[in-house]
């Protein structure tokens, strides 16, 4: 196996064996919302290399896509962990803090900026996009 990501208490675990489609920083209220942060890492990995072990809940959100969206977190700990859309049903979002080495982050590009907040900064150069990815 490749990374781990878990939970604080370590309850709530996922094992994967390849490296993400993509890591990307989302601005989007749902995300700020779900984190009670500015914005969130999250890396994209195929669901079907996904293992996920432990108990979780959820918290469901209507994207305005009209697709469902869910932030996955730890029963125990509360520990926010995955995100998964029906937009993207192969796709397992993972919240990059919780991966632990020797996984580093370096977010691609950031999604949801016209949801940014004011004092959020964009690396130069960086790829970003008003709305979603596609
Ligand atoms: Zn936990
Ligand atoms: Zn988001």
């Amino acid at each position: 196996m490749k990374y781990i990501a878990q939970c604080e208490c370590g309850q709530l675990k996922l094992e994967i064996d390849s490296e993400p489609v993509l890591e990307l920083r989302c601005d989007c209220r749902d995300c700020q919302d779900a984190l009670r942060a500015d914005y969130a890492t999250i890396a994209l990995f195929k669901m079907n290399e996904a293992v996920v072990t432990g108990k979780f809940a959820e918290k469901i959100y209507l994207a305005e896509s009209g697709n469902e969206t869910c932030r996955q977190y730890c029963d125990h700990c509360s520990t926010m962990m995955f995100d998964r859309s029906e937009g993207l049903p192969h796709i397992l979002g993972v919240m990059s803090d919780q991966l632990q080495h020797p996984f580093e982050s370096s977010p691609s590009c950031h999604a949801y900026v016209r949801d940014k907040k004011p004092g959020v900064g964009i690396p130069a150069g960086m790829k970003h996009h008003e709305a979603g990815l596609s």
